[in-house]
């Protein structure tokens, strides 16, 4: 159930609303719009509590949301939620770029792609340390010596970071080196992980399972979100389909209906959802059009030699550049705006 206040209610009044909910033996979740706030009930409210708020003063609304996910649906929070990141907006009117290597290798390699990343017009750079592979004898990712490394390549180039976490306890050590914090397909449903990233403040890039559907997904974000952290961002990265010539499918649909359902960012993941480098840049080019307010990308300086599978979807620098080159020029006929040569950012 939620709350929308009258625009005249004042910060006391919505205090004491707050107070009366809370007495009903329920959660209160406030959140302030441009001109009312909304107040989301969290629990099983009774029905005496709607009625009683519908005839007191200062509520205009008592809406009953059947989703089972409510923080992180449009109907409580009407406004695009935008994440503030050291200067970086996601979610807002800038599309976001987050690029590197499926995987961090050594400092030589995650220092030289941060320097691409950047002097292409990239806003993040990405790179696991900890790496989910389906067979245990593969290259698993270098661990913390990886998170420090792109931390320092990072911050040398005036870029954000994105790494994937994968359990509870390395949460902690991800998100000290980390600006964002990416969980990921296959971890969707690890609810103990999406339950210790609701107890943090970091951003959290939250990857559809590959076998998901739209309201799972909103459903694991709910986690996140009632625990407290409201810095979720969501990402479309390819689901399982009879289809066999791509790696998986890039569900485009699912850019336009996660912002209809939710206020959250919505990030697509060409790379992992085509699994072929050639068909990086028209899905990137369509993820843009169909609304998306980033990316995420898999670039390497070396794709044949990288250590992970990946390289057979990692776009070369050149190729990387001109894409985004070519964002320039598409995202404001998108509603947004790509600047290739940006101001650093202010770390
Ligand atoms: C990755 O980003 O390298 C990755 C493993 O992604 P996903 O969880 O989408 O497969
Ligand atoms: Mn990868």
């Amino acid at each position: 159930m939620i709350v929308i206040t009258s625009n005249k209610a004042s910060e006391e009044r919505i205090g004491e609303l707050v107070q009366l909910i809370e007495k009903h033996g329920v959660k209160a979740h406030v959140s302030k719009g441009e001109d009312r706030t909304v107040i989301g009930i969290i629990g099983q409210a009774d029905p005496v509590l709607a009625e009683q708020l519908r005839q007191t003063s200062g509520v205009e609304q008592v809406v009953k949301i059947s989703k089972s996910y409510k923080l992180a649906s449009r109907d409580f929070h009407p406004a695009n939620t935008v994440i503030k990141i050291k200067g970086v907006e996601i979610g807002g009117d800038e599309l976001v770029v987050m690029g590197g290597p499926c995987a961090v290798e050594t400092p030589e390699q995650i220092d030289e792609i941060a320097r691409l990343v950047k002097a292409a017009g990239g806003q993040v750079l990405r790179g696991g340390a900890f790496k989910p592979r389906t067979g245990p004898y593969s290259f698993q990712g270098v661990g913390v010596e990886g998170l420090i490394m792109m931390a320092e390549a990072g911050e040398k180039h005036g870029l954000l970071t994105i790494t994937e976490v994968m359990t509870p306890e390395y949460v902690d050590v991800c998100a000290e080196h980390a600006d964002i914090l990416q969980v990921g397909t296959r971890n969707m449903q690890n609810f103990d992980l999406l339950r210790k990233l609701g107890t943090i403040q970091t951003p959290v890039l939250l990857k559809r399972g590959f076998s998901s559907t739209y309201d799972e997904l909103l459903n694991a974000a709910e986690y996140i979100l009632a625990g407290g952290n409201p810095n979720v961002m969501l990402c479309e990265r390819g689901i399982r389909t009879f289809e066999s010539y791509t790696r998986n499918t890039l569900d485009l649909a699912a850019i336009p209906v996660l912002k209809q359902l939710s206020h959250l960012p919505v990030i697509s993941d060409p790379s992992h959802g085509t699994g072929r480098r050639e068909l990086v840049e028209p899905m990137t080019k369509a993820s843009v059009a169909a609304g998306a307010d980033g990316l995420i990308i898999e670039m390497h300086t070396d794709p044949d030699n990288s250590m992970t599978g990946d390289g057979v979807q990692s776009l070369f620098p050149d190729q990387f550049a001109k894409l985004l080159a070519d964002l320039e020029k598409l995202s404001p006929l998108c509603g947004k705006t790509f600047n290739t040569k940006k101001e650093p950012i202010l770390v």
